[in-house]
């Protein structure tokens, strides 16, 4: 099969692909307890959550009229009946978990499964999944309240009450699908119009940010919202999705990417979201008909799933293929849940022309803490929030989250301040240290073991040039308590300034004399992006145009062209560009697009 040219056909092609590679994962020895299980190659395990998988393996067997999808899709049901099934309803999320909160995703997957395509299944078949989504339903009415697990949890729970109330005959589950999602409505959208609770669900911050998360609002809060809108007729919560999705559009990028370095959970963030929720197919899609944008965004979110596609499975990142990593499945089976909702509602998608490029000029969202640039070619991020997710922050200190160039695509992109496994089972060990390099641009003090980082400083300030076309951000170097070195405070002064073809960062360094620093600027590059050293610095040619950085004063910097750091938090490889910095001796980096 060969990709067709519809927003649909594409889908297609890629649920193909993505479904042959799955279903060749899937065990079919006569192992109890191994058999039906999609097998993962690069976590070595069976994800608990390969339930998922049901969906797109029967949507498979509608559009192929194939039997060995629904045997397929029957084996990874009875493989999670067997493993991760429990005795209350609910189903844990890995086999050595009891994390149960997940149930409200598995029923949701099993009722649209059931909504769909019941009838491909044996009529037994279909009765005993029936019997399971009552349980699940039921586990989730007696159980979830409005502080279960991050919002995306509750916000979830009125699609699964209504999938229950609908396929079960359970119409007094309803209100309470109601209750959450008036819930959500009236108490976790912030005032620019984001869902909020992805960590703190008490409130602002002391700076007025809320806890949100970009991916999981847009792959699974808004996505659940919508289809349980949808089911019962709720035009109100589907206004509040479409008016979410106007929200978070500004945020995605050409590619298919999203500027989601600031956001809470950005530890599970990959260039397209994140590793274990559904994507953002079917809530655009939910939407498209209200908003053209939304109808716009698929084409390119789409795009971007179909570039980060390897040997068949979906890859975290654009350059995690070429860094040879081997790839953990549940991107791909999560995902094709999404690619399956997108192809299961009516056909032909709404559809709409190309969207007028934004504007010029100055976003501020100050209750995400984060300030937007649009200049000529440039889109620009810079963080300045104080709110993390338990221990762990995203970059902050008025730290560069991304530059991206339309000509060329992302230059600069937030990682993890360190990258550490916050979700072992759901992340990706980094072994060598030259693959959890820190790609967020900082300024950096070092004295034996111990840093403080520009990047960690909650109370940095951030001062838009009156063109807009540039900020200043001042940051203290903290370490991981917030605590200056021992010789008292440094601060980093950065100026950061975009023109038509380039960008400037002039650093500044207030602190006791005789110190020195580091400012830090990795810039993306794969590893087969060729470069050369140039007088004033490097020239690297990126996507057909050349890219010159250069420094002064230039002895002060290094530019290391042969091999390639990598994160795996966004799957970047970059070219670590450094330069020493002392309080009297400021220096002055220059990015420009030729
Ligand atoms: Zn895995």
């Amino acid at each position: 099969m060969t990709p067709g040219t519809t927003l649909e056909e594409r889908a297609e092609h890629l649920l193909q692909t993505w479904g042959e590679s799955l279903l060749s994962l899937q065990v079919r020895e006569p192992i109890h307890g191994l058999h039906g299980g999609l097998l993962c190659p690069a976590c070595a395990r069976v994800h608990g959550r390969c339930l998922d998988a049901i969906r797109p393996f029967l949507s498979l067997a509608r559009s192929t009229g194939e039997e060995r999808w629904i045997r397929a899709a029957i084996d990874v049901f009875e493989w999670a009946e067997a493993r991760v099934s429990t005795a209350d309803g609910s189903w844990v999320n890995e086999i050595d978990g009891d994390w149960s909160g997940i149930t409200v995703f598995s029923a949701i997957t099993l009722g649209e499964a059931l909504r769909h395509h019941a009838d491909l299944l044996p009529p037994a078949t279909a009765a005993a999944w029936r019997q399971r989504l009552a349980a699940a339903v039921g586990f989730i009415d007696h159980t979830f309240t409005l502080t279960t697990g991050n919002i995306n949890y509750p916000a979830s729970a009125p699609a699964a009450l209504a999938l229950g109330a609908q396929l079960c005959g359970r119409p007094e589950w309803l209100p309470r699908a109601h209750e959450f999602a008036q819930a959500v409505l009236e108490r976790h959208v912030s005032p620019k119009g984001f869902v909020w609770g992805e960590g703190n669900k008490t409130g602002p911050s002391a700076r007025g940010v809320f806890a949100v998360d970009l991916g999981y609002n847009i792959e699974e809060t808004l996505p659940n919202l919508a289809l349980y809108a949808e089911l019962v007729g709720d035009n109100q919560i589907l206004t509040m999705v479409a008016d979410g999705y106007r929200a978070h559009l500004p945020f995605l990028l050409p590619d298919g990417g999203w500027d989601a370095g600031w956001a809470t959970r950005q530890f599970k963030w990959t260039w397209w979201g994140s590793r274990t929720s559904d994507g953002c197919l079917p809530g655009l899609a939910a939407i498209a008909g209200r908003v053209p944008a939304c109808a716009a965004a698929l084409d390119a979110v789409l795009h971007g799933l179909e570039k980060s596609t390897h040997a068949g499975l979906l890859h975290p990142g654009l350059h995690h293929a070429r860094r040879g990593f081997p790839v953990c499945c549940h991107h791909t089976f999560c995902h094709a849940k999404g690619l399956a909702a997108l192809l299961d509602r009516p056909q032909p998608l709404p559809s709409t022309g190309p969207q007028p490029l934004e504007a010029d000029g100055v976003s501020a969202y100050p209750d995400l803490g984060v300030t937007r640039l649009r200049h000529g070619p440039w889109r620009a991020s810079f963080s300045t929030a104080d709110i993390g997710y338990g221990g762990s922050y995203p970059p902050t200190g008025g730290s560069c989250t991304l530059l991206w160039h339309d000509a060329v695509g992302p230059l600069l992109t937030a990682s993890m301040i360190d990258y550490q496994l916050i979700e072992p089972a759901n992340m990706e060990a980094a072994h060598r240290e030259a693959d959890r390099y820190p790609l967020t641009p900082e300024i950096v003090l070092r004295h034996g073991a111990s840093t403080w980082r520009s990047v960690r400083d909650t109370q940095a300030t951030l001062t838009v040039d009156p063109d807009g076309a540039g900020v200043i951000t001042r940051a203290r170097l903290v370490d991981a308590e917030l605590c200056n070195p021992p010789a008292g405070p440094v601060h980093a002064i950065s100026h950061w300034r975009l023109t038509h073809n380039s960008m400037t960062l002039e650093v500044a360094l207030q602190g006791p004399a005789g110190l020195e620093a580091e400012v830090s600027v990795p810039v993306i590059a794969a590893g087969d992006a060729a470069g050369v050293a140039t007088t004033a610095g490097a020239r690297i040619a990126v996507a057909g145009r050349s890219i010159d950085l250069a420094a002064e004063p230039s002895d002060n910097a290094e530019m290391p062209l042969d091999g390639r750091v990598f994160n795996h938090v966004p799957g970047f490889e970059a070219i670590p560009w450094r330069c020493r910095i002392r309080p009297d001796r400021p220096v002055r980096l220059r990015l420009t697009v030729i």
